[in-house]
């Protein structure tokens, strides 16, 4: 009995273990972010799930009151949105069939955040706390698409997946059906909750920086972003986007370095834009 269970598991886990993958899901741009990734789980799956979970959100934001309050900042917030996401193509191409979306939240909290396949939320208090410019708001902003394009997410997925693989096999054995709700949850846990590793917010960083400079935005705001952020950290309440975004001693280096390496594409944004007008 105790045998035949051990190689039916055997015979399961071989099946979970020849669906991992490795893949590289962007270019590296001028940037030069190139890493292998290790994915258990489809983007198909994943990318069900963040809409699921984002279209729920949404609803609950609208219930309560705080989905797009403040009109001048949801078109502030959109517009600049609106200008990064045709560079999203540097990386890959896909994403310029994306379904993006972002909304405007009205918390007192200093947090905003990507989920799978561009759908974003900016809250008020990111903007508010901070008195973040244009360049500061694109900052965040690029640095969550970022997130998106790696699909960072997928990945922390995978990698819980692989920690917790007898627990994914009775949930696959004996539930398919369940499994878009649990990948639903799970975006939005490793989205709100979870902090992400120190490679994934490197490589944010510095393919954030990238699309911030071809928008026509100073690539240099993630480097002020960054120490208003450490100012309101030390106050009474810290911001949430450092509980996901964990902040590291070489973080401030590393944006001043890449930041100054895409500074040639900021300046040919801006005298394209300056030759446009
Ligand atoms: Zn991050």
């Amino acid at each position: 009995m105790a045998r035949t269970l051990l190689i039916t598991t055997l015979a399961a886990s071989a099946v979970v273990l020849s669906a991992c993958q490795t893949v590289d899901t962007t270019k590296p741009g001028v940037v030069g972010v190139d890493r292998d990734q290790r994915m258990m789980v489809s983007s198909e799956e994943v990318n069900a799930g963040s809409a699921k979970a984002y279209a729920q959100m949404m609803a609950e934001a609208q219930k309560k009151g705080v989905l797009d309050k403040d009109a001048a900042m949801v078109k502030r917030v959109q517009d600049i949105t609106r200008r990064l996401i045709p560079h999203t193509t540097t990386f890959r191409e896909d994403a310029a069939k994306w379904p993006w979306e972002v909304h405007v939240i009205s918390i007192d909290e200093v947090n905003a955040w990507c989920m799978p396949q561009g759908k974003m939320a900016m809250y008020t208090g990111l903007v508010q706390k901070l008195n973040a410019t244009d360049d500061e708001i694109a900052a965040v902003m690029g640095h969550e698409i970022a997130h998106a394009l790696r699909e960072h997410s997928r990945e922390q997925i995978s990698r819980q997946m692989g920690m917790q693989l007898g627990i994914g096999l009775v949930g696959a054995l004996f539930g398919v059906g369940e499994l878009g709700q649990g990948i639903a949850g799970q975006v939005a846990n490793v989205t709100l909750n979870l902090p992400k590793s120190r490679e994934a917010e490197t490589e944010a960083d510095r393919i954030g920086v990238e699309l911030a400079a071809r928008a026509g935005f100073d690539p240099r705001a993630a480097v002020t972003l960054w120490e208003k952020m450490g100012k309101v950290a030390g106050g009474s309440q810290p911001p949430k986007w450092l509980s996901t975004h964990p902040p590291h001693g070489d973080r401030i280096s590393d944006l001043r370095a890449y930041s100054e390496r895409v500074m040639p594409l900021y300046s040919a944004a801006k005298g394209g834009a300056a030759a446009g007008k």
